[in-house]
């Protein structure tokens, strides 16, 4: 951690915070649900000191962007928002207010100082695992100090972050995200997450299970585990030793009032038998995987350092099926990577019509600062990037309109969620994480409902409510 300026002391900081009534704070949140995830429990944390969320940045006194360092671009669009910023606290001082602009994520962990260099509106930098201390860190800016505070230590910050309050876990649905694992050690040579998240750590079980309670108290029913890496997950278990996804999963199916689980993000060469056995032997274990392949050629995968071959994938993808034949597949897929020839591409179209994938994620290669294939001069034209995103979109859409497709007429149990597009729909989702629009009444939400699919949009299934089928309080995650 480094300090810009030197504060007065804390206790006098906390004096005058104390002094004030509650402020409001502002989380503009970018990226992946573990950034929703780590926006939540900022929020939990901040909101027990002192401060009321709002949704307009325009009416805070902290405003803290969440930051994502994975899309094209992603610093120059944190520095044009941090633009915005400064006219909106120009504006705010003009009027008597000072509001402080926090940095948070993974681009605040990649640029550190930079930030503060570039843009001086900026009060704070805060990496990703450094969120517990943000009180103590409000307090030394309220002193008068910038603070960029980008360790990456071990210790388990979720261990000092506040529980959702059950009005905030309301207000935030039926379903949720709980973060189990972070970091990665794969170091694909595309990727920043092994130096913005660093080494991969895993929350105790225990700890794990008290967040799911405490959320399922509140009404919660489907717990969605996540991880950049979520299936190399390696946390303490009851006995002090250290246990797998296979084990989290199977003591979680135990805590009566989950209907659901899910996980993401896997990597192929973690999903070990146990965990494939999870998907045959676990009921609540929803049968839809997220496990990215990125390439269908075996020279890319090399040259990603993914560390497993496309045979092996597919090999992978048979045992899954053979553990659970309606198991909806989804990738992400990167195109025109250094070097990537037509026939690489080609294989990896191939890919695509071998699983049948239910959807995919799909990007154009662009070169990220500080990773190995970003020096690479072998670089793709981003003509030729353009028309292969295309083509693999075409194949991808062809293939996902055929899974949805294949769903009509089918009978699905539907978790309800919230109000849908129109008056008397509610939208809830399948086992496969469609998006499902029924006619139901607002008192169905939390429940899980059979409909009968009777079409398909271009997001969306439609679905006539045919059923109920009340869940047992207890006993309910375990499976057949
Ligand atoms: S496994 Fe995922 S998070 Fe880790 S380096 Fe590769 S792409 Fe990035």
């Amino acid at each position: 951690m480094s300090y810009w300026a030197t504060g007065r002391s804390r206790r006098l900081c906390k004096i005058i915070r104390n002094s004030k009534s509650l402020r409001k704070l502002h989380v503009k949140s970018y990226g992946c649900q573990m950034n929703i995830y780590d926006s939540h429990r900022m929020v939990d944390l901040l909101t027990r000191d002192s401060y009321v969320e709002t949704t307009v940045p325009e009416d805070a006194d902290l405003i803290i962007l969440n930051t994502c360092h994975i899309r094209e671009k992603a610093v120059e669009k944190v520095y044009s928002e941090l633009g915005r910023i400064s006219k909106l606290k120009h504006e705010a001082k003009r009027a008597g207010r000072n509001p402080i602009v926090a940095v948070a994520g993974c681009v605040a962990q990649a640029e550190g100082e930079e930030i503060v260099r570039r843009a001086p509106v900026v009060d704070m930098v805060i990496g990703p695992q450094n969120y517990h201390r943000l009180p103590a860190l409000l307090a030394q800016v309220e002193s008068g100090a910038k603070v960029v505070d980008t360790e990456l230590p071990l210790l388990d910050k979720f261990a000092h972050l506040a529980p959702a309050t059950v009005t905030a876990i309301r207000a935030r649905g039926v379903t949720a995200f709980v973060t189990v694992q972070e970091g990665c050690d794969k170091f694909c040579t595309f990727c920043v997450v092994p130096y913005t998240r660093g080494a991969e750590v895993s929350r105790p079980v225990a700890t794990i299970v008290a967040e799911v309670e405490n959320l399922v108290r509140a009404g919660v029913r489907e717990i969605t585990l996540i991880g950049q890496n979520v299936n190399a997950y390696h946390g303490k278990g009851a006995n002090g030793r250290l246990v797998t996804l296979s084990h989290l999963l199977n003591r979680l199916a135990k805590v009566p009032g989950v209907f659901r689980l899910r996980y993401t993000t896997s990597h192929p060469r973690d999903m070990d038998e146990n965990l494939i056995a999870a998907h045959r032997d676990l009921a609540i274990l929803m049968p839809q995987l997220h496990l990215p392949v990125q390439s269908g050629s075996d020279r890319m995968l090399v040259a990603m350092n993914r560390r497993h071959t496309r045979a092996e994938y597919l090999n992978l993808i048979a045992r899954l099926r053979a553990a659970r034949p309606d198991m909806a597949l989804t990738s992400d897929f990167i195109v025109g990577f250094p070097d990537e020839t037509e026939e690489d591409f080609r294989d990896t179209l191939h890919i695509v019509d071998e699983v049948g994938f239910a959807g995919a994620f799909s990007f154009k290669y662009s070169p990220r600062p500080g990773t190995p294939a970003a020096d690479r001069r072998d670089q793709i034209a981003d003509e030729v990037k353009t028309e292969r995103l295309a083509r693999l979109q075409d194949c991808i859409d062809r293939h996902q309109r055929a899974f949805n497709r294949n769903c009509i007429g089918r009978s699905l149990e539907v978790l309800l969620e919230k109000p849908g597009r129109n008056p008397g729909q509610l939208v809830g989702r399948s086992p496969y994480l469609q998006p499902v629009q029924v006619m139901a009444p607002s008192s169905l939400i939390g429940e899980i409902a059979t409909a009968q699919i009777t079409d398909v949009g271009s997001n969306s299934l439609f679905g006539a409510l045919h059923s109920m089928e009340p869940r047992a309080p207890a006993l309910a995650g375990t499976g057949g």
